[in-house]
């Protein structure tokens, strides 16, 4: 923990969310959706949260993250790291969108790292996945293992068709991008399984946390922010070689934490071949995160695939095998649920309504809804001109398609100005050195046509239109 008048910490001391109001509106959200089992069972989950030896840490959350934070600079202490410079970084969480994990070099010396609830959460999803797969391979009499394992190296994958991992994962960012939120379906896949994803899904949080101190001790530095007095940019960057750099760190950090803290678990005696499985689900996590979600990353990171195999070579041959098959299939999940346009995979809420492995909270409209936003995202360009242009005509509203030829010309700040949009936010939307992401636009332009007088049902629809047609333009003009 870095001291308490550190720049870092105070930094954070702004940012740190409100968990009160965080689970408030988790509640709110569920009565909305007539989630009422979910709900329960969310009730309960709190009440024995609050009965348990965690209770001190105020929240679930913080209390992973101060336990896998505390687990990891020991590792790195271990490993040779300075304990002086350890002790002048802070981890912490944040819910601000334009985030997916990062570390902030302070003038004074010390570092914040922030990382997203969703990075957390969305990591499960792959777990869960990841787990099934090895827990299938692992169970049961050694020939049926080995059968196992040579048929899907015959398929060239291992683990089940990955269409069920793209759909879930699809769900989910269609949820951030619409709504902002971190939804997600549930798999019910055993309890062994679900173990050996909980595992995963612990080493990949590690991993994370893990690669951002990495950053720290290794000195790596970036330009001053310009927001804050001796505050600079988040370190991470297309640039391989530090990433590269702290990936190995935190790699071999969360190998250490394992041999220490981890005895009686596979990930102690598996030779950090669990410890890799962690890493790539956290990288794969992280891409999904920055394709699906961000319009401009700011702070981005190498593509997984990069990433991967600088650390799949850490593992024994045999390992490395078996490890880039069940690679293979997260990756092309990854990639298929995060791209958004004709020809993409839309997610199906019929079929996964009726999925007997999938248990879900919300209602089939819910499911149908999800699919019908997720088409009107993925459609041409050209079809949302003129569906824009077909609403202003109707609601007469013509400073809609006014905003959409200003844009078209490539005049983003006068269509911005003519949708509503204030100065200070579009300010923020043009920054090409802010991140930004698909729902933040979203919500922007909603404001600003809501107060131009779109009414409130059809705000949304008209926002989707506009922040799909300028997420186009802007990636377009990064090209
Ligand atoms: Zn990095």
């Amino acid at each position: 923990m870095a001291p308490d008048d550190s720049q870092a910490k105070r930094r954070y001391e702004l940012l740190e969310p409100d968990r009160h109001v965080q689970t408030e509106s988790l509640r709110q959200r569920m009565a909305e959706l007539s989630a009422d089992s979910e709900l329960g069972r969310f009730e309960t989950m709190l009440e024995e949260w609050s009965q348990s030896e965690w209770a001190h840490y105020g929240n679930p959350v913080s209390a992973m993250v101060e336990t896998v934070t505390d687990q990891i600079k020991g590792a790195m202490a271990d490993l040779g790291a300075d304990p002086a410079r350890l002790a002048t970084v802070h981890v912490g969480t944040t819910l601000a969108d334009d985030v997916s994990a990062q570390m902030q070099p302070f003038s004074d010396g010390s570092g914040l790292v922030t990382v997203a609830d969703s990075i957390f959460s969305l990591m499960t999803v792959f777990a869960g996945y990841a787990g099934s797969a090895l827990h299938r391979v692992g169970d049961g009499p050694a020939p049926k293992k080995l059968w196992r394992l040579l048929v899907a190296m015959r398929r060239g994958a291992l683990g089940e068709d990955p269409a069920v991992l793209t759909g879930l994962l699809r769900y989910y960012n269609v949820n951030q991008r619409v709504y902002g939120l971190a939804a997600k379906l549930d798999r019910r896949s055993g309890a062994g399984a679900e173990q050996v994803a909980s595992l995963i899904a612990l080493l990949g949080a590690q991993f994370v946390i893990g690669h951002e101190v990495a950053h720290h001790v290794l000195g790596h530095d970036s330009g001053p922010s310009g927001f804050f007095p001796g505050e600079h940019l988040p370190v991470c960057s297309a640039e391989q070689q530090p990433e590269l750099d702290a990936d190995l760190l935190a790699y071999r950090a969360v190998v250490r934490v394992s041999e220490r803290e981890m005895a009686g678990t596979p990930a102690a005696s598996a030779g950090g071949v669990f410890a890799l499985l962690g890493a790539l689900v956290a990288m794969v996590t992280i891409h999904v995160t920055e394709r699906a979600l961000f319009v401009r990353r700011g702070c981005t990171h190498p593509p997984a695939g990069v990433r991967a195999d600088l650390l799949v070579e850490r593992v024994d041959q045999r390992s490395q095998q078996f490890v880039r098959l069940l690679f293979r299939n997260l990756l092309a999940a990854a990639e298929d649920s995060s791209e958004f346009g004709p020809g993409a995979r839309v997610f199906d809420g019929d079929d996964f309504g009726k999925l007997a492995e999938i248990s879900t909270p919300v209602s089939p409209e819910y499911l149908r809804s999800i699919t019908a936003f997720d088409l009107f995202l993925c459609r041409p360009p050209d079809f949302l001109a003129g569906e824009l242009g077909r609403i202003a005509e109707e609601d007469g509203a013509g400073f809609l398609a006014t905003g959409g030829e200003a844009m078209a010309a490539g005049d983003l700040a006068t269509a911005l100005r003519l949708w509503g949009v204030d100065d200070g936010t579009a300010a923020l939307v043009l920054d090409p050195r802010r991140a930004l992401t698909f729902h933040s636009l979203l919500e922007a332009v909603r404001d600003g046509v809501l107060r131009q007088g779109v009414p409130k049902d059809r705000a949304r629809t008209v926002a989707m239109i506009i922040a799909r047609l300028t997420e186009v333009s802007l990636k377009d003009a990064d090209r």
